[in-house]
């Protein structure tokens, strides 16, 4: 059975977008059959990974919406992993979803199908903490959270750590935290160590291994790919290989992630 993992955090600009395309890209190159989901009406994983959400047949919103079955709404990209990729009318998709019963397991029944052909999806949310983040949540086996090692960017972060244990409690008791990735690192910057020792601290979940600050990030979307594929052996795509190898072990041998818990700061 695929694992499932929402990457979240209600800020934008953290690199979740960037933490799916690249992760799923180096678990393709491990040899694993990935799902990526794209849950932001944005569209940036559709869009970073080739894809025009003006020309895709079927999206997730139509998913959302009850009207098309996911397994149907999946393209297969250019490096390999397969997507369910988002138009704007997910905003639409879910807020017609707001009275609807059962609405938080809209995502999660519709993984159901094709969660054993699969063995990791990946769930790229939106900067909210609204009923898709939740809908992620209640599918998710476990919670990565990209955060930037800056003054005041981590402040949410405590605030999804008490929303994930009340989704743990409510809805979706297998899930776990797997822990907070840290990125756009630059190990030179005096802050940025400081507040990489102050997230340490913080919150009592694990720190993963940073992700180092690249401009290789910013050129990987535009021709499509992640960088796995641009610049595989730069130190941000070596980053990432590090963290799915680190991840592809802990599932192997279990590993340390932990269970939510409110006031986990
Ligand atoms: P989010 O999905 O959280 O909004 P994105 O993944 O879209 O964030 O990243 C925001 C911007 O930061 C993008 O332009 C992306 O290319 C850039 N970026 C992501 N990771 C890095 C990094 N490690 N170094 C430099 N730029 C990065
Ligand atoms: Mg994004």
């Amino acid at each position: 059975m695929g694992r499932v993992i929402a990457v979240a955090n209600q800020k934008g600009g953290v690199a979740k977008t960037t933490t799916v395309a690249s992760l799923g890209a180096a678990f393709v190159l491990r040899g694993l059959r990935v799902l990526l989901v794209d849950l932001d009406p944005q569209s940036s994983l559709t869009f970073s990974l080739g894809i025009d959400p003006e020309v895709v047949e079927y999206s997730i919103s139509d998913v959302v919406r009850g009207e098309v079955e996911l397994s149907r709404a999946r393209l297969r990209t250019s490096e390999g992993m397969d997507l369910v990729p988002s138009t704007i009318d997910l905003l639409a998709a879910e807020a017609m979803l707001l009275p609807a019963p059962q609405r938080e397991f809209v995502v999660r029944r519709g993984l159901e199908d094709v969660l054993s052909t699969y063995d990791v999806v990946l769930l790229d949310c939106s900067p909210s903490l609204g009923l898709l983040t939740l809908n992620a949540l209640a599918a998710a086996d476990e919670v990565l959270v990209p955060l930037q090692c800056e003054m005041l960017s981590h402040r949410g972060v405590g605030q999804l750590l008490d929303t994930v244990a009340d989704v743990h409690r409510l809805l979706n008791p297998r899930l776990r935290v797997r822990g907070l990735l840290p990125t756009m690192y630059d190990k030179r910057s005096t802050h940025a160590r400081a507040v990489l020792a102050d997230v340490k601290r913080r919150y009592r979940v694990p720190v993963l291994n940073p992700i180092p600050r690249s401009v290789k990030f910013a050129e990987a979307p535009s021709v499509g790919t992640s960088i796995i594929a641009t610049s595989p052996s730069s130190s941000g795509a070596r980053a990432y290989f590090r963290i799915a190898d680190g991840l592809l072990r802990a599932w192997r041998f279990g590993g340390r992630r932990v269970a939510p818990g409110r006031g986990s700061r």
